[in-house]
């Protein structure tokens, strides 16, 4: 069996960081392989602390705090497509996917995990990475296609599973109890909900516990994206507490393995 790999597509520099970021951790901790791709700089993100960024240095910033929370979570180094942020939906859908099928081949993750159909929250460059990640995980074992990557080292490469990033129902609940209204990003001043997913979608919950202090160190690389007044700031023990914080939960979208019978509780479960 070849060293277990796992690769994670996204969409923006901390798009990885509150739902699976701990995941990313606690896998590379245990010596597999983890690496990141995202499609931005996000650029277009807007900036909780305006003495960090400016609008003409703020992809270089995204990318430095992209870079910094890798080095944290102790993965590979971030792998930038270099499209655009927000306009994911415009670029050349199937170049897009050609470069992630490329990717995949070169790198050859048994376990891909990306966004659901959901986007978590509906953002279209979020629906976007879901369907280029998810196609160029079928198209990547198929020697028909793409095939002048296969004239040098790049061959064929079978992903076993592809997981989807969720939300469980529980989580925001919790989250609109706290706030006492409906959880959402705020995009242009209009809340955009989350998307939850109910508990029986879940198939797979990875406990992150021992590693949430590299979790919230590597959100608070993203330092443009949490402000100072943010309840991720400092080292909030209620945060790092949270059962939410502490185990992150995906959907297993594709396998070729034998379905799960039950809840899963390690992503590489059934290729060890
Ligand atoms: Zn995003």
């Amino acid at each position: 069996m070849s060293k277990l790999t796992l690769m994670a597509v996204f969409a923006h520099p901390d798009d990885e960081a509150f739902g699976t970021g701990g995941t990313l951790t606690k896998y590379a901790a245990e010596g597999c392989d983890v690496y990141l791709v995202t499609a931005t700089r996000g650029e277009a993100g807007q900036i909780a602390e305006p003495d960090r960024a400016t609008s003409a240095n703020r992809p270089f910033v995204r990318e430095q705090e992209l870079r910094c929370a890798c080095q944290i979570y102790g993965i590979h180094p971030p792998r930038l497509l270099d499209y655009q942020d927000g306009q994911l939906t415009i670029v050349n859908q199937g170049q897009a996917v050609g470069r992630l099928v490329r990717v995949i081949r070169e790198l050859r993750p048994q376990v891909l995990i990306t966004f659901g159909p959901d986007g978590i929250y509906g953002h279209y460059d979020h629906i976007a990475v879901y369907r280029w990640a998810t196609i160029a995980a079928e198209l990547a074992a198929d020697p028909g296609c793409f095939p002048e990557q296969l004239e040098d080292v790049c061959q064929p490469h079978q992903v076993s599973k592809v997981y989807f990033r969720t939300l469980p129902e529980t989580q925001i609940e919790a989250m609109a109890e706290e706030e006492g209204k409906p959880a959402a990003v705020m995009m242009d001043g209009v809340p955009f909900y989350f998307a939850a997913r109910p508990e029986d979608d879940i198939t797979t919950v990875i406990d992150v516990s021992e590693y949430v202090e590299p979790k919230l160190r590597g959100i608070q690389c993203h330092a443009t994206q949490v402000g100072r007044n943010s309840r991720f700031s400092d080292t909030p023990d209620e945060v790092m507490g949270e059962h939410w914080f502490r185990h992150e939960h995906f959907a297993l979208a594709r396998t070729t393995l034998e379905p799960p019978r039950e809840v899963e509780t390690d992503l590489f479960a059934g290729l060890r």
